[in-house]
């Protein structure tokens, strides 16, 4: 019988609740499998690096967001041990309370010195800054700009707001500027955009974006998960790159991804980090960062800047794989970034393919609804800095055998 069939149907729940649980859960969970919408986790052993040992078998890694290798950097975990002995293990107060020590502090000069911002606050996640940031920039009588392939935790920011949000089809300039015409005068409007976005691997278009907010008295704020660290001068992300820091309010990223490590950040004026500090409930009613994060985080900063070998690597190994996959007339998209869309479409048969290339040691994430939109389930590879050659060309080796089957 079923794992969670079991679960449900022996102690610690008493009678009363099986009663009333064990059907709509059960329910659920059939439903999901028959959408082919079934997920469950898999147990990864010692380190994410660029091959994995996953549920007891070493596979190539093309599912992590990893993207520079940092996550297991010696650099990173020595800073993260001496921040244990130095200040212990946790902050045990939220920031406002007793929760503020020097390295949250540390971590935010060092990153608004990279972003080029008056200052910088530090998050717990990306999913808690922008269920915070958000509410805390819009909210009733006011509209927010959503773009359609946004991230799930900038959909709930914007529920969370009750600002009337507005969804605009991916990246489409021109259906945008229909719907700033039409919202009211009054009130605020805010963009709310990616800059990479995550599951597509394409780039917003932000100079044209900002030309539009400004014509249109629009607020700008953007996510970086993806692009921070990898894209832009030292890889301070999309915005640098552009070069539009002073026309953008705010510029959130991850800590999670690209850096190794694990918290997120926003970048922008001292006034909006203020407003923050006294507004966002997801900055004010938490426990702040613990140390050894904070520690690895600004050892993954100061590495931005002391191995550039780390960004061009990522991106040789981009290269390689787009053009071979393309060779093998994969469809991939518009991505040109270390994010790889390998679309399939139906969701079942996504998953199936996934499942093969495991089998075959080659591990690449399949994605569905609602992760992404209906019929564009696709396999998301991303890679990463530490790749070799090899790697690659058994993987290319791999999808080409799988296809064969379907
Ligand atoms: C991963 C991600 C987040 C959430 O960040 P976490 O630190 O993992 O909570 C937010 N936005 C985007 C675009 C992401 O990809």
């Amino acid at each position: 019988m079923d794992e969670l069939r079991r679960l449900l149907w022996f102690p610690p729940y008493n009678k009363s609740i099986r009663a009333m649980a064990g059907n709509f859960i059960q329910d659920e969970l059939d439903a999901l499998k028959r959408q082919g919408l079934y997920r469950k986790l898999r147990r990864v052993e010692g380190e994410q690096g660029a091959t994995l040992l996953l549920d007891g078998r070493e596979v190539l890694n093309f599912s992590s967001n990893n993207y520079l290798g940092l996550a297991n950097h010696p650099a990173l975990k020595k800073a993260a041990k001496e921040a244990i002995d130095h200040y212990g293990v946790g902050a045990v107060a939220s920031r406002l309370i007793s929760g503020n020590m020097a390295l949250h502090e540390e971590l935010e000069e060092k990153i608004a010195g990279l972003k080029g911002t008056e200052a910088a606050l530090v998050f717990n996640s990306g999913f808690q800054a922008n269920v915070g940031i958000i509410p805390t920039l819009a909210g009733e009588g006011d509209v927010i700009f959503s773009d359609a392939l946004n991230h799930a935790s900038l959909i709930d920011g914007c529920r969370l707001s009750r600002a009337k949000t507005v969804v605009y089809p991916h990246c489409d300039l021109a259906r945008l500027e229909d719907e700033l015409k039409r919202a009211p005068a009054t009130g605020r409007k805010l963009i709310v955009t990616e800059t990479l976005f995550s599951m597509d691997g394409d780039e917003a278009p932000l100079a044209e974006l900002v030309e539009l907010a400004e014509r249109h008295g629009a607020l700008i704020m953007v996510d970086e998960a993806h692009a921070t660290g990898v894209l832009g001068p030292n890889g301070a992300g999309v915005v640098a790159k552009v070069g539009v820091g002073d026309r953008i309010l705010v510029q959130m990223g991850t800590l999670g991804k690209a850096l190794g490590g694990f918290g997120a950040y926003v970048a922008g004026s001292h006034a909006l980090r203020e407003l923050l500090i006294n507004r966002c409930r997801s900055f004010i009613f938490t426990t702040s960062l613990p140390p050894p994060v904070l520690a690895a985080a600004i050892a993954a900063v100061d590495l931005l800047y002391q191995e550039p070998q780390r960004r061009l690597a990522l991106w040789h190994n981009c290269r390689a794989l787009r053009e071979g996959l393309r060779k093998l007339r994969f469809c991939l998209g518009q991505s040109e970034s270390q994010i790889l869309p390998l679309i399939i479409g139906d969701s079942q048969k996504c998953m199936t393919f996934s499942e093969r290339l495991l089998e075959k040691g080659v591990f690449a994430q399949g994605i569905r609804p609602p992760t992404v939109p209906e019929g564009t389930s696709r396999l998301r590879i991303t890679l990463m800095a530490t790749h070799t050659h090899e790697h690659l060309h058994r993987a290319l080796r791999t999808f080409e055998e799988v296809r064969g089957e379907f």
